[in-house]
């Protein structure tokens, strides 16, 4: 149960004085629905009010805070009109600016004839001086009220600067002395202060070096959250590998020998590395968790299939689970030639077999299916193995640690389990996400792969993109061509796409087909058998073929709107092609003018095709809260930490962590107690679960 001393901070940022429904949503918009979200949302900017210029030198566009009399107001005539104050001092006028005024209120706080110290934004305006909605005005005998650096939140539209500061200003005062969870000789030799102090700290700031990750007191900050977030995951790990013991599975070799000897090629020896570090874990009598991390088109496939050979030689069954209907089809249409050859029993089971499936669960449960083939539908209530000794999940970054959590073995013993994902996540974020698992690289790429030419191209010249098709599509080429990603519409997605599509079949004639996320299985399966076979020549998608799609014939991968995609989606986008013998071409295509940044990124791509390498970059360019698309990836949110500037801090933290649960498994001792709190603190409530109560 969370500790009561954090009640304060988890009670809604309704509760606060100030916050009404409306500005309780705008509020959740850009932070979050509760008062700790307020405190780690920090300051992103400052305003400087320390520049008191005299109005005859005031710069314009300057925040200045000038002490000036009211002279008279000029009501407008209409309410398109602004309402207007002069004011002056010894040296010259200004005008205040008010839209929308309300005559009363600026009456009240500016009656004709008083002094007032106005602070904001100096403008100038056909050689006069303005200040449109000053952000403070004062009676003189106030003036120590007025801030002379205030933060700057991230705001949304709606959301005015000056009720967020209040509202962050009000759950600071919530915010009580925790317990320190840090080691203080750390603390010292850091010189970092306690939570609290950096916490407000953080959120008043004074020059822009305070906003910058690398101060003293957003170490601290970014520290705690990666020792929460590093804490959690070795509990859930201790969790997964201990709750029940795992067993040793050692294969014999006999089958793998038959399916090597099948293979067209030889295995790599990224691919015979990662397979010996596999296996070598599944003979270990600890329970496996394991990630293999590849490129796309490095070949994980056969590598699971042989590590799932090897737990069917040890007399168990394997699963293999794709995210979509798509790749798990895929799978099995791969597999099952080679289990075969091994002369083992493969089967498919996706929530869509429907004839047959009675059977297929008998077959499992008596042990007759070695290996099932599935999606997620593989972990319902009713299917039961005989014995899984092994569970492989393929893309893994459509799923989250918890659906991890659900691997638990089927029929009692716990599987060992291989977890494959095809997007390389940079070294310092694998530890984020992954700091549960072992990790396996496969690098290198199988022999033969010519790579993919790569090109940015503007939207203005789709018509040469378009004739480039149609002369590809003459010798016989198949391209996919995808349409713009709009993160918040699925419909505007599609209807992108649907026009795209239309468009293409005008000028290039009918052989063009559409996919897309809302079309049911049996669709989109029509869809892509339509395009293997060569019945279409363009497919046209929305990003549903993202993910492990596999046709080696098409060698044209156009993507539209390329600049809203992250690096790591072309990535996987590109990898779709260059699979066949042909050479493959990359176009991509971006709309408008390219900022700084996003030419950067594209530039990347057209540089390299190592999927390590361009998640580093992405992870530079865009920081990790961008990175894959958080929504789908399963990634944690950091607020406080920036792993782009913090990665050594995860490194630390996981040292620290590690060390602490070494000599105090169940977080008992004092500070023990105090991380406890950190956890709640950091909403990893599950992890608290792991351990004995305190
Ligand atoms: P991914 O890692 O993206 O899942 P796959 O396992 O689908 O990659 O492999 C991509 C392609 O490479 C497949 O067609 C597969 O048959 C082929 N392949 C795998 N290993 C080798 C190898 N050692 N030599 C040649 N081709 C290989
Ligand atoms: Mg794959």
């Amino acid at each position: 149960m969370r500790p009561s001393i954090l009640f304060p901070l988890f009670a809604e940022t309704r509760t606060l004085g100030g916050v009404g429904p409306k500005l309780e949503k705008l509020i959740a918009k850009v932070a979050g629905p509760r008062i700790v979200d307020l405190i780690f949302d920090l300051p992103v900017g400052l305003i400087d009010r320390s520049y008191r210029p005299t109005l005859i030198n005031a710069e314009s566009g300057r925040i200045a805070t000038v002490t000036v009399n009211v002279l008279d107001h000029i009501a407008p005539r209409d309410r398109r009109q602004p309402y207007r104050i002069r004011c002056s001092d010894d040296t010259a006028m200004i005008e205040l600016i008010y839209f929308h005024a309300h005559a009363d209120y600026l009456n009240r706080t500016l009656p004709v004839g008083s002094k007032r110290v106005i602070s904001g934004k100096i403008e100038r305006y056909k050689d006069k001086l303005q200040m449109p909605h000053p952000d403070h005005v004062l009676a003189p005998e106030e003036v120590g009220e007025l801030p002379l650096h205030e933060p700057v939140y991230a705001l949304t539209d709606g959301l005015p600067a000056k009720p967020m500061v209040k509202a962050v200003r009000a759950s600071l005062a919530k915010v009580p002395t925790l317990p320190e969870w840090d080691d203080p000789a750390f603390l010292k030799t850091r010189n970092w202060s306690g939570f609290d102090v950096a916490l407000r700290t953080a959120h008043t700031p004074v020059s822009d070096h305070d906003l910058q990750p690398e101060t003293p007191i957003r170490q601290r900050l970014a520290y705690d959250e990666l020792l929460a977030n590093q804490l959690a995951l070795l509990l859930i790990r201790r969790q997964m590998r201990g709750v029940k013991k795992g067993r040793s599975l050692k294969g014999d070799g006999r089958l793998k020998a038959k399916v090597v000897a099948a293979l067209p090629f030889a295995l790599t020896d990224g691919q015979l590395h990662a397979l010996g570090e596999i296996e070598a874990d599944m003979a270990a009598p600890q329970r496996m968790l394991r990630l293999l991390q590849g490129d796309v088109g490095a070949g994980k496939t056969i590598v699971a299939f042989l590590a799932l050979l090897g737990a069917v030689e040890a007399g168990t069954q394997g699963a293999l689970m794709a995210p979509t209907d798509i790749l798990s089809r895929q799978h099995m249409a791969t597999l099952e030639p080679l289990a075969n050859a091994a002369g083992i029993r493969i089967a498919l089971l996706t929530g869509r077999e429907r004839i047959g499936r009675d059977q297929t669960l008998a077959a499992l449960a008596s042990g007759e299916i070695d290996i099932l083939v599935g999606t997620h539908a593989l972990f319902s209530e009713d299917v039961a193995f005989a014995d899984m000794g092994l569970a492989v999940v393929d893309e893994q970054h459509r799923f989250g640690v918890h659906q991890r959590m659900q691997l638990q073995g089927k029929g009692g013993r716990p599987a060992d389990v291989l977890v494959m994902t095809a997007t390389p996540i940079p070294r310092t974020l694998a530890l984020t996400v992954y700091g549960d698992m072992d990790v396996s690289r496969l690098t290198g790429r199988p022999p033969g792969r010519k790579p993919v030419d790569t090109r940015v191209l503007s939207a203005e010249r789709l018509d040469e993109v378009i004739e480039h098709l149609r002369k590809a599509i003459a010798r016989g080429a198949r391209a996919y061509w995808v349409c713009p990603l709009v993160e918040e519409s699925e419909k505007i997605d599609l209807a992108a796409a649907e026009e795209r599509a239309e468009m293409l079949k005008r000028v290039l004639g009918p052989k063009v087909g559409l996919m897309h996320g809302r079309m049911k299985g049996p669709e989109r399966d029509a869809e892509m058998a339509k395009f293997k076979s060569g019945d279409t020549s363009i497919l046209v998608a929305t990003t549903v073929i993202e993910v492990g799609v596999d046709v080696p014939e098409a060698t044209i991968m156009v993507v539209e709107h390329a600049e809203r995609f992250g690096l790591a989606q072309l990535h996987q986008l590109r990898g779709r092609v260059g699979r066949g013998a042909d050479k493959s071409s990359c176009l991509l295509i971006y709309h408008g003018a390219l900022g700084e940044t996003a030419k950067a990124r594209l530039k990347t791509m057209r540089e390299t095709d190592d999927g390590f390498v361009i998640a580093e970059e992405d992870l530079r360019l865009r920081g990790a809260g961008e990175l894959l698309g958080t929504r789908q990836s399963g990634m944690p949110l950091f607020r406080l930490a920036d792993l782009a500037a913090h990665a050594d801090l995860l490194a630390v933290a996981r040292d620290d962590a590690q060390l602490v649960l070494a000599h105090d498994p169940e977080l008992q001792s004092p500070r023990g107690e105090a991380l406890r709190t950190l956890l709640y603190l950091f909403g990893r409530d599950e992890a608290v679960r792991y351990l004995r109560a305190g």
